[in-house]
Parts: C-alpha cells; sequence; structure tokens
C-alpha cells in the first residue's frame, strides 16, 4: 500500500517513510504482554546510543505524550527543595519552560537573552556565581520558533562547573544534529518520536543520567503523572510503563529506528543540511529574508521575513502550496510577521526544489511582486 506523499515543512510532525506509517498495523496486542515490554526496552536503549551514551550511565524514560510533556517532566521532577532552576530564556520554547515551572510555582531565575544570537556565556556564569542554590540548568538547544543554535556544551560546562545539573531540551535537534551527550556535558535531554527519529506523534522521551534519576526519588514530588522517578522506577522494576503506552507509535517507533541506523548519523544530518542549503537557494534567488543570520541558525529552521508587499497574504500562499501537497508553517516570533521552513523529516532537495516551483507559482497567482520587496 501507497499513502500519497505531503512534504510537511513545519517544524515536526515530520513527513514520515511509508514503512514507518505501516509499521504501526500490527495484531492487536495487550501492552502488558512481555513481548511488547521487550520492544520498549529495545527502543529505550537504542534511543540513549543515538546520542553516544552508554547504558550503565543513561537511561532512556519514555513518556506517552506530545514534546512537551518531558520538558515538564524534566522541570519538575529534577529540582531538590531548597534549590532554584535557571532558565536561559532566548526564545518560544525556554518560554514554556518557564510557563511550566510557573504553573508549578517552583522557584526560579529566568534569565532573558536576545533571541536572535547565542547567549552571552558571561552573563550565565555571573547568574551562577550570585546564585548559589541553582539545581538545574536549563536551556533548549534548538530554539525552533526561530531556528537559533544554543551553545549546550558551553552551558553545560559552566553548569557543572557551579554543582548544577545541566538539562538541555533537544526535541528539535536529537537524532538531527549529533550530539554526544558525554561531550556535550549534558546531564538529561529530550525528543519525541515525531521530529527526529521520523517516527509518529505520541511518544517522547527523557534520556538522563541514571545516578541523578536515582537521587532524584528524594526531591519534591510535584506530579502524579509527570515524575521522572516514578516512571523510571516503575520501568526498571516491571518492564513496563506505568500507564497505557501509545502502542502503534512504539511499533512505529522501532521501524524508524531501524531507519535511522540504515541511514547512519552523519549521513542523516548531511542530507538535513543539503535540505536547508536548497531552501536557503530557493529564497536568495527571490530574494526572501530571514530573521536570524545564517551563522546563528541550527541549519534545521529558516525563520522568513513577510515579505512587505500589500499582496502578501500568509494564509493565501499557504492554501495555495498546501493543495498541492506542501506545508508551510507561521512564525513564533513576537510582533514579526516570519514563516517557517523547516528540513525536518524524510525528505531531500529534490523535494525542496519542487516546492519552490509551487511557492514561485502562489506568489504570481497572487501577485507578490519577485523579487521580494521589503522596505528596510
Ligand atoms: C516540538 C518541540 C517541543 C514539543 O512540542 P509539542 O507540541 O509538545 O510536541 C518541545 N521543544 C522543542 C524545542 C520543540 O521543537
Amino acid at each position: 500500500m501507497q499513502v500519497e506523499r505531503k512534504i510537511l515543512l513545519n517544524p515536526g510532525p515530520s513527513t514520515t517513510t511509508d514503512t514507518v506509517k505501516m509499521a504501526q498495523i500490527v495484531p492487536d496486542i495487550c501492552p502488558r504482554e512481555k513481548e511488547f515490554g521487550q520492544i520498549m526496552d529495545d527502543i529505550s536503549h537504542e534511543l540513549v546510543r543515538i546520542v553516544h551514551g552508554k547504558d550503565e550511565d543513561y537511561a532512556a524514560v519514555l513518556f506517552c505524550g506530545s514534546g512537551t510533556i518531558c520538558i515538564d517532566v524534566a522541570l519538575n521532577s529534577l529540582l531538590d527543595k531548597d534549590k532554584k532552576a535557571l532558565v536561559v530564556q532566548n526564545g518560544s520554547y525556554s518560554e514554556r519552560a518557564c510557563e511550566v515551572l510557573r504553573a508549578y510555582g517552583m522557584p526560579h531565575v529566568e534569565l532573558k537573552q536576545p533571541i536572535d544570537s547565542p547567549p552571552d556565556i558571561s552573563v550565565i556564569e555571573e547568574t551562577l556565581r550570585q546564585n548559589e542554590d541553582i539545581g538545574y540548568v536549563y536551556m533548549t538547544h534548538h530554539e525552533t520558533g526561530t531556528g537559533l543554535l544554543n551553545p549546550i556544551r558551553e552551558v553545560g560546562e559552566l553548569a557543572h562547573k557551579y554543582g548544577a545539573y545541566f538539562i538541555t531540551d533537544t526535541t528539535s535537534s536529537y537524532a538531527m544534529i549529533p550530539i554526544d551527550l558525554y561531550k556535550d556535558n549534558i546531564d538529561f535531554c529530550m525528543a519525541s518520536a515525531q521530529k527526529g527519529i521520523m517516527g509518529m506523534t505520541g511518544l517522547s522521551y527523557v534520556i538522563g543520567r541514571r545516578d541523578i534519576i536515582e537521587k532524584s526519588k528524594d526531591f519534591p514530588v510535584r506530579s502524579y503523572y509527570c515524575n521522572l522517578y516514578l516512571q523510571y522506577h516503575y520501568f526498571e522494576t516491571t518492564g513496563q510503563m506505568h500507564f497505557t503506552p501509545p502502542v502503534q507509535t512504539i511499533y512505529a517507533a522501532r521501524q524508524a529506528i531501524s531507519e535511522y541506523y540504515e541511514e547512519g548519523e552523519e549521513k542523516k544530518w548531511e542530507r538535513h543540511q543539503r535540505v536547508m542549503a536548497a531552501i536557503h537557494k530557493g529564497e536568495d534567488e527571490i530574494g526572501l529574508k530571514e530573521a536570524l543570520k545564517r551563522e546563528v541558525q541550527s541549519g534545521l529552521v529558516s525563520a522568513v521575513r513577510y515579505p512587505e508587499d500589500p499582496n502578501w497574504d500568509f494564509d493565501k500562499i499557504h492554501d495555495y502550496c498546501y493543495e498541492r501537497g506542501f506545508t508551510i508553517y507561521p512564525g513564533k516570533i513576537e510582533q514579526k510577521g516570519t514563516f517557517r521552513l523547516c528540513a525536518l523529516g524524510a525528505i531531500d532537495d529534490k523535494d525542496i526544489e519542487a516546492f519552490w516551483v509551487v511557492f514561485k507559482e502562489a506568489l504570481g497567482q497572487y501577485d507578490v511582486a519577485v523579487p521580494i520587496h521589503y522596505n528596510a
């Protein structure tokens, strides 16, 4: 069976292969069966291996939910009493982390930094020096709203220098940009099956240091459903997720991980970069401008400024492209009109070339001037 192919240029869920889609079609099974527990156990080990972790040091803890569940879990579970969280806030996903901390009423320092350039490391260090009670430093690796890449290795090192754990949200970089837990100074990272591994929505995972998870047993429990230690401990002792897992999504994830290894870490990252090069080339050809300089971009998301043309209407252009199989996505930069073109998923440069043909047609259809017009 073949499924109509759609090119998703939104920042996840991403375009998947037919083999991953079809992997969900399996005989009904009760997820409490040993056979299913084995699949989850295998997947957990593979998820640690993707970021070069050793099983004795790191564990992947699975949750049924979208990526935000991992932000919630990591933040609420890993702060000891009398400690404060430090969030490097330079985009909509780190803003989300602050919202989670506020929702739990947890003490935290929100360190605001510009959203269009990497954070000032010396300011982070100064903040750590002034606040001796920081339990963990939290930073988004790739701020998907803008495409900004943050310096996790340096910030992780700083966190450790001041005796804090380092948690990073790698949801939109994991299994795309090569990550090494040890070299990148990561205690905890997280991701979701519909992004880097190119699986289905509904399965997310926190990957983190076993010794810290064990220690967190004595930290305040702030959530019943979203507690890292409880989920970890349940799986370690019973081989099952505490509550019903997303069964079919897990079959798809198994297939997706196997395709990840078939393609290979380096080859896959090269492909994503090839896709982004094709996105950038098309932008340059018609004069579309981006919100961020290319040298600070992740290589996975391009935030494009809306043309300053009286005929530009994002929804109309979106609909034109959508009807022809290409999905583009609004931006997430406050007060600034942007849309995003992303290099996630099972797509290649040829798909982007085909996209630009359709996008240019759309501009012509609605009389948007090419080269694109900007006032400044
Ligand atoms: C996609 C994403 C998430 C998760 O978002 P959901 O809508 O909950 O899936 C978290 N962090 C980052 C950086 C993301 O790109």
